[in-house]
């Protein structure tokens, strides 16, 4: 259908900033009327951390140069969605909207009251898939409910088809006569200015589609070989860093799987199948969000509702500072804090180490990478702390308790890692890396180390606080 003129289409867009395999930008091209692009800055930011608002400014302002160049535009309006839309369409004489969707709960409960009111007012609201691979209901246990356990699941997406072609990106997109009026993304404020913490980000990431496709190629050149094994190693360059292009849809998941299929017979399988199957993790916590809306307030076992957490504030403070003593939880801590992005396997020890060495409450972990991450998705860091805390589905035995010392030593054996972000320990010999206090004085002298003063002594003895958690669980269990 074409009616070149016409009444407006308004493409709205959310977690889907680019302009490739954009199933919205798709269907409004195929109307052949003017296209009033859209960025509504919601109500508590969307609800964004403060490191993922950094993000979003520089990816609307790559956003809106891509439009640019197609002859359009992007406007930029502040508000209640619903409010929003009624303006701009009495402005415009919109009577179509356009969106992809989104999957968190509360995106969830917003656009579908918004697509019941906009059609009561006699407006046409489509919404289109492309966050996910799959919609987050297809997959479905052989009794019609929904997996708990990430292998059969992974087994069920193997055989349900290849996800979608990705499509490609429009060649214009035509502009309304007039364009409404827009407003200023530096009154959003979204960039941290006194003091500004994101001065590292800038040398980290190029936020927007074309930082997102360039991260693929680099990844698939000099990345992806080897990186079922070496993706554990948080000095080695083989994990992608796509999530916070992922994130705000930068990129879609099946421009990634179709890249994992063309590159199918240059690439050892073992590698692509591991890339899939952390694709598909970040499927199943979708999967798991979508028929647990609360998970990243309750815990998906209630098993762990009495679990005895401890109340300590200068215990989370010093893990949020990097300031725990153990040099691999360090590490990490401040690398997310430098540049708002921290390894999968630091992820996992910092957690173990807030939820098991500290006994503090996993969903104090899940607030402070929801603030400081600039990847932080309501899917996967929910399920990722209930997987390690062990309140979660399919989530890691609360007796796994990962030991600080050892899995620095196992995935950063030379202590590239820690020399990187604990700078004051770079002088220390490699086996002492991981466990400064273990180190005699005059070792520690040489290197320039004071415990206690230049860094700190350990927060708790990681042996004791092991002991302390498994009486906690114990406790929870009652008597075997
Ligand atoms: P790659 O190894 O290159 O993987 C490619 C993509 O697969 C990632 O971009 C991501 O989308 C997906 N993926 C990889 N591992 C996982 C996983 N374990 N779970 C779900 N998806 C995965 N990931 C987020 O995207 N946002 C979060 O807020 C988040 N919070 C986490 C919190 C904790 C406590 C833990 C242990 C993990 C969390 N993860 C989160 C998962 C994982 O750490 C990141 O997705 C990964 O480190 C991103 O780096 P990458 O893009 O280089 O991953």
């Amino acid at each position: 259908m074409h009616d070149a003129g016409g009444t407006p289409v308004i493409l709205w867009f959310r977690k889907d900033l680019r302009l490739g395999d954009n199933r919205a930008i798709a269907h409004a091209v195929t109307t052949g009327r003017p296209v009033l692009p859209l960025y509504i800055h919601e109500p508590n930011n969307g609800p964004l951390g403060r490191a993922q608002c950094w993000w979003l400014h520089h990816s609307l302002v790559a956003l809106t140069r891509s439009l640019e160049r197609l002859g359009s535009r992007l406007l930029l309006r502040s508000g209640p969605p619903k409010a929003v839309l009624s303006t701009l369409i009495a402005e415009s004489g919109a009577t179509e909207i356009l969106w992809n969707r989104r999957y968190d709960p509360e995106g969830i409960e917003t656009d579908s009251a918004l697509k019941a009111a906009l059609r009561a007012d006699g407006i046409t609201a489509h919404s289109f898939p492309g966050q996910l691979l799959h919609e987050p209901s297809r997959m479905k246990t052989g009794t019609g409910g929904f997996y708990r356990v990430y292998t059969p699941f992974w087994r069920a997406f193997e055989s349900s088809g290849e996800p979608e072609e990705p499509l490609p990106p429009p060649l214009a997109l035509p502009p309304p006569d007039v364009w409404p009026d827009t407003e200023t993304l530096d009154d959003w404020h979204l960039l941290p200015t006194k003091p500004d913490w994101a001065a590292e980000f800038r040398n980290v990431w190029t936020p927007g589609e074309a930082g997102a496709q360039r991260r693929l190629q680099d990844f698939v050149k000099a990345g992806l070989q080897g990186y079922a094994v070496r993706r554990n190693f948080p000095a080695e360059p083989h994990v992608s860093m796509l999530s916070p292009h992922l994130a705000l849809g930068e990129i879609s998941p099946a421009q990634i799987w179709r890249a994992t299929r063309v590159l199918a017979g240059d690439v050892r399988v073992e590698d692509l199948t591991s890339l899939r199957k952390e694709l598909v993790w970040r499927e199943f916590s979708y999967h798991l969000l979508f028929h647990f809306p609360e998970l990243a307030r309750r815990n998906f076992s209630e098993k762990f509702d009495g679990f005895p957490w401890r109340n300590d504030p200068e215990g989370l403070q010093r893990w949020q500072r990097g300031e725990t003593g153990y040099p691999i939880v360090d590490a990490g801590m401040r690398q997310l804090w430098r540049t708002g992005w921290m390894h999968n396997r630091v992820r996992m020890i910092v957690a173990s180490f807030l939820v098991k060495d500290l006994l503090i409450d996993w969903r104090e972990g899940e607030r402070w990478f929801r603030d400081t991450l600039v990847d932080a998705d309501p899917a996967s860091n929910a399920a990722s702390w209930q997987w390690v805390a062990g309140s979660g589905a399919d989530a890691a035995p609360f007796f796994r308790i990962f030991n600080p010392i050892s899995q620095g030593e196992k995935f950063d054996p030379d202590g590239a890692y820690v020399r990187k972000f604990v700078p004051e320990l770079k002088a220390l010999p490699d086996k002492f890396i991981h466990k400064p206090f273990d180190a005699p004085l005059p070792v520690l002298e040489d290197a320039g180390v004071s415990l206690g003063k230049t860094y700190p002594l350990p927060i708790v003895d990681h042996k004791a606080a092991r002991e302390r958690a498994l009486a906690a669980f114990r406790g929870l269990a009652g008597p075997s």
